[in-house]
């Protein structure tokens, strides 16, 4: 029994839909597989709810 196969959608934790996953020159972002919602890519395997990437951000980019 693995717990990372379980939906742990609401403590944040989400599993992206991978025909969904694309690059927005910040994150990944994609589509959860287990609820829909718009997730991004905040460290390697570790998915959260899509949030407003900071301005500072986007001036490194
Ligand atoms: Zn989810």
């Amino acid at each position: 029994m693995t717990l990372h196969r379980k939906p742990l959608c609401w403590i944040n934790v989400h599993r992206p839909d991978r025909r969904t996953v694309s690059w927005d020159g910040l994150n990944f972002v994609g589509t959860c597989n287990c609820c829909g919602t718009a997730i991004r890519r905040a460290a390697k395997n570790d998915w959260r709810k899509d949030w407003s990437p900071s301005v500072i951000f986007k001036l490194a980019a």
